[in-house]
This record gives C-alpha cells, structure tokens and sequence, in this order.
C-alpha cells in the first residue's frame, strides 16, 4: 500500500499523492470515453480538473486560455459549444495570450476523489457539476480575464 499524502496541486489526499491524483482522473477518464452518457461533462470535468492542476495543464497561454473559457463557456454562457468552438479557432490561429503571473492557491474544496466516487451516471455528472462550481469560485478573479479572452476570440472571428 502507498502512503497517503497531498496532491500539491488540488489538496487532495490520496495515495501517491499527486501521482495518485492523476490516476484517479485518469480512471474517470476511461469511463468517460466508454459511455456515451459521460460526454456532456467530459469537457468540463477535464477544464475544472486543469483548473486545480495549472502547473500540468495550464502550461502555456493556450492552454491557460482554453480551459478558462471551457469553464466560463460552461457555467456563465447559453451555448457553451458555440463559444468553446469560437475560441478553438481563435487559439488555432497562435494568438498571443498573455498568462497572469498570479494564480489562484486555493483551488477549491472539492476535489478528484469525489467525482471519482460516484456510484453512477447522474450522480457522476452532478458531482461534475459540484466540482466545477467550487472550483469556479475559487477562480473569481480571472472571470473577468475569461469574459475579455472569449470576447477577443468572437471579434477576430
Ligand atoms: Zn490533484
């Protein structure tokens, strides 16, 4: 058996610690992709997962900029695949995008290990949605930066 520890990244406390907070994201992942019924929390279980985990996924200003937007897209806007489509193409055209230097410590209460125990299809997607909302606010700063990054992709399509 592994240790507990904290992943550094989200706080949870698993074995392995960030290690073992990968791999719980990753076996949800695995369910994601064999059940039709998991796509539409996909996009967002992977953003609020980034979100909590900037230093793997948030790397450059592209992928900062994708997952914000994914997250503002799916909790503050109507039609939240027409926006996420905008903005893929926007990014595909290498904009500069600068990243704030700046971010958010604490990244919310829930965390991997949550969505990862679900006993079923509803229940994983309202967790997601849970996830989600608290990872959001802790983000409340960069909402602003969401809204202007959204906004700059729709006025150079
Ligand atoms: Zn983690």
């Amino acid at each position: 058996m592994f240790k507990e520890s904290v992943c550094e990244s989200c706080g949870a406390v698993v074995p392995e610690g960030k290690i073992g907070c990968r791999k719980l994201f990753e076996e949800v992942l695995v369910n994601d992709y064999s059940d039709y019924r998991y796509a539409k929390t996909h996009r967002l279980m992977v953003d609020a997962y980034s979100l909590q985990h900037p230093e793997e996924y948030m790397l450059s200003g592209k992928s900062f900029a994708a997952h914000l937007t994914g997250m503002y897209a799916a909790l503050e806007c109507e039609e939240s695949s027409a926006v996420n489509r905008t903005v893929q193409k926007w990014l595909s055209g290498n904009p500069h995008i600068d990243k704030p230097v700046e971010l958010p410590l604490e990244r919310g209460d829930i965390t991997i290990i949550y969505v990862h125990s679900a006993i079923d299809t509803e229940e994983h997607c309202r967790r997601v949605q849970q996830w989600a909302d608290s990872v959001w606010s802790a983000w409340s700063e960069h909402h602003d930066l969401a809204k202007l990054l959204i906004s700059e992709s729709t006025a150079k399509n």
